[in-house]
């Protein structure tokens, strides 16, 4: 276990809970406590908004320009730390170390760089009227803002929400998942030691019931930006609506991947539609966890898939060669396990995997899951509709583009699909008809920082990225003025 407990960050300094109560953090790959982290309460959640009230004047008439540059330091001090970021991570959250090292931290530098030079590139619009006036929108800070970010992707997900609140000019308390804090609690030393003034940005650290509900009912926190799953966000819009406070709601998944004939399945391709299913053990919102086959080549896709998908290494996130590490808790693996259970039962037939993982050594009592395929299941199959968020992936034959697109759009999700096919008319006439947020075509997960992210239906209410995340975190004012 690290020597010290995690401390909140309030005003700039570190502050235990004032309860003086501690949270036991797991490694998921060893099931062994590896740090503590405040169980805080609403009155840390006051001190934290207070501190941040006190901060918002004074970094609201910050110039763009140096609250950008602060960005950048922070995100060279990212980089700076990238190997004990990435570990921390994977040790947090059972996901790879090289994953941790090549995509959670590096995104994490990369978000907080995107927002300090888009908040610079942000024009106002200025429109002369005939008569003499000439009306121009300014777009102001809100004042104090809360950020919830869940634990798939801790760091990743912390940054892409607290970088553009801070370059448009807000303040910040920020709540990471009692399950992964560390990342998050060693970004708000590193933004202390870069210069951020006292109170920009403010971590309280505690499970979700209490900090977490503490921050969406303050009255003087102006928005809640949160990411996390939708049963949570529904809880969250109830308790903001009366406030009429922002939200923005980044929520649950069950995505399709749809693969026709035509598809060009070389093996790269092969290999993306494996890491949609399997990436970061399942665990990560964009996962393709029902994958759609045109049935005259479903018997050959099916042997090469599950050929690759045996392949895949479920080992100790810090040996170089493991694709999957650990589910990231006992409670999550436990879901995971019912799930499969649940698809046994109502009738699947588990083609690989299906079962925990027991690994040697180190890892002996570790939240293992077999990556796991499932077929035979009609689309309104609680596999098929659930999500699982885990290395699970359910296989359905389709017969036409007709049946793909019904299949596809059955659920009460839409946050992403892709689309295989080379076929560029099909492409674009799918695209348009399918219900979800993002669309991608022969590709996954290729993100534009600059394009709106997030899902409509049940995944979720607004966009993050580029202007979408500026103009969240900003009121819009129209001021004339006659000349
Ligand atoms: P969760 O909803 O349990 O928790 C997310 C965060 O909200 C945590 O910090 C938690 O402590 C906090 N929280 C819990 N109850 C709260 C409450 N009443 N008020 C305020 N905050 C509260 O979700 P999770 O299990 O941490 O994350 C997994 C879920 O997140 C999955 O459903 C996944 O699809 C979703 N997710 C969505 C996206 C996306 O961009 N759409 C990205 C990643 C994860």
């Amino acid at each position: 276990m690290n020597s010290a407990p995690l401390s909140h960050l309030i005003h700039g300094r570190p502050q235990p809970p004032a309860s003086g109560r501690y949270l036991d953090v797991y490694e998921p790959a060893t099931g062994v406590v590896f740090a503590q982290c405040p169980d805080g309460n609403a009155a840390d959640v006051d001190a934290a908004v207070r501190a941040a009230q006190a901060a918002a004047a004074g970094w609201a008439h910050t110039p763009v320009e140096q609250r950008s540059q602060l960005l950048r330091r922070l995100a060279n001090a990212v980089d700076a730390q990238l190997d004990v970021l990435a570990r921390l991570e994977s040790r947090d959250s059972g996901k790879p170390l090289a994953l941790a090292r090549s995509l959670d931290i590096p995104r994490a530098a990369a978000n907080l760089r995107f927002f300090a030079a888009a908040s610079e590139a942000w024009a106002s619009e200025a429109h002369p009227m005939a008569v003499g006036a000439i009306n121009y929108t300014v777009h102001q800070p809100l004042g104090v803002v809360g950020c919830i970010s869940p634990w798939n992707l801790p760091l990743y997900l912390f940054t892409w929400k607290i970088a553009p609140a801070l370059a448009a000019g807000n303040t910040v308390v920020a709540k990471p998942s009692e399950l992964t804090p560390c990342s998050a609690a060693l970004l708000g030393e590193l933004s202390i030691e870069v210069g951020f003034p006292p109170g920009v940005l403010n971590i309280v650290h505690g499970r979700g019931a209490s900090v977490g509900q503490a921050l969406v009912e303050h009255p003087a926190v102006k928005a809640i930006s949160f990411t996390g799953s939708t049963a949570t966000g529904a809880r969250i819009a109830a308790t903001a609506a009366p406030q009429f406070k922002k939200i923005s709601l980044e929520l649950g998944g069950k995505n399709p991947a749809i693969v026709f004939a035509d598809a060009d399945l070389n093996d790269a391709n092969l290999d993306t539609l494996v890491r949609s299913g399997f990436a970061n053990q399942g665990e990560i919102c964009l996962c393709g966890s029902r994958l759609l086959v045109q049935r005259s080549i479903y018997a050959s896709f099916r042997e090469r898939y599950l050929a690759r998908v045996q392949a895949l290494r479920v080992g100790d996130p810090e040996a170089a060669g493991s694709d999957l590490g650990a589910l990231v808790s006992r409670t999550h693996r436990d879901k995971v396990l019912g799930c499969i259970e649940q698809a046994r039962a109502e009738g699947g037939r588990v083609l690989c995997g299906g079962h925990a993982l027991q690994l040697p050594g180190r890892c002996a009592a570790g939240w293992f899951v077999a990556p796991t395929v499932i077929e035979g299941l009609p689309s309104a199959a609680s596999t098929n509709q659930q999500e699982i968020f885990g290395p699970v992936v359910s296989l359905i034959p389709f017969e036409d583009e007709a049946e793909a697109l019904a299949i596809a759009n059955d659920s009460a999700y839409g946050l992403a699909a892709s689309l295989w096919t080379r076929d560029l008319s099909r492409a674009h006439r799918l695209a348009a008809q399918l219900e979800f947020g993002i669309v991608w075509i022969n590709c996954w997960m290729l993100r534009d920082l600059r394009t709106p992210f997030g899902g409509i239906k049940q995944s979720g209410l607004g966009r993050e990225g580029g202007s979408e995340a500026l103009r969240f975190f900003t009121e819009p004012k129209n001021i004339c003025i006659r000349y």
